[in-house]
């Protein structure tokens, strides 16, 4: 069980690190950027604080001591949900993107 969360944390590192360097290659680019940053800040903001909870589970009760830094950790992260907006706010601004691009692509014809 152990070994499945150090396997969830680097996957769970991994993908944040591929979201977050596609958002940096579009800004690079010039271009908005606004659906990749979003979807690069929620999942990392909810992948970070994923990463430190097994962490701290994974060492027991010395994880939420004092002694280690990792209850800490869990506290700095956990905002990270919460400023440069809100897990709900970015969703929905996803949400609203995918919505937008699929009734821009139908057909001039199909269109109300
Ligand atoms: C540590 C920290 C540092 C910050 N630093 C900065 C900073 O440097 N600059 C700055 O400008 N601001 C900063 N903020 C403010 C931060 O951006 C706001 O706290 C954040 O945008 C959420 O706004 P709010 O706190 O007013 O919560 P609210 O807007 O009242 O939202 C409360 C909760 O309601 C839910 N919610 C809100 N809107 C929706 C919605 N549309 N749909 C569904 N659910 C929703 C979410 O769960 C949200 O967490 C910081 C906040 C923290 C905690």
């Amino acid at each position: 069980m152990v070994q499945q969360m150090i396997a969830d944390n680097e996957i769970d590192i991994a993908a944040s690190r591929g979201l977050i360097l596609q958002a940096c290659g579009e800004l690079d680019q010039g271009r908005s950027g606004a659906q990749s940053t979003a979807i690069a800040k929620t999942f990392t903001a909810e992948a970070v604080w994923r990463v430190v909870d097994r962490s701290l589970q994974i060492c027991g009760s010395l994880g939420i001591s004092g002694e280690v830094l990792l209850s800490r950790f869990l506290r700095e992260v956990r905002p990270f949900r919460i400023y440069d907006g809100p897990s709900e706010t970015h969703r929905w601004t996803i949400a609203r993107r995918v919505v937008r691009r699929h009734l821009d692509a139908r057909p001039a014809g199909a269109r109300p």
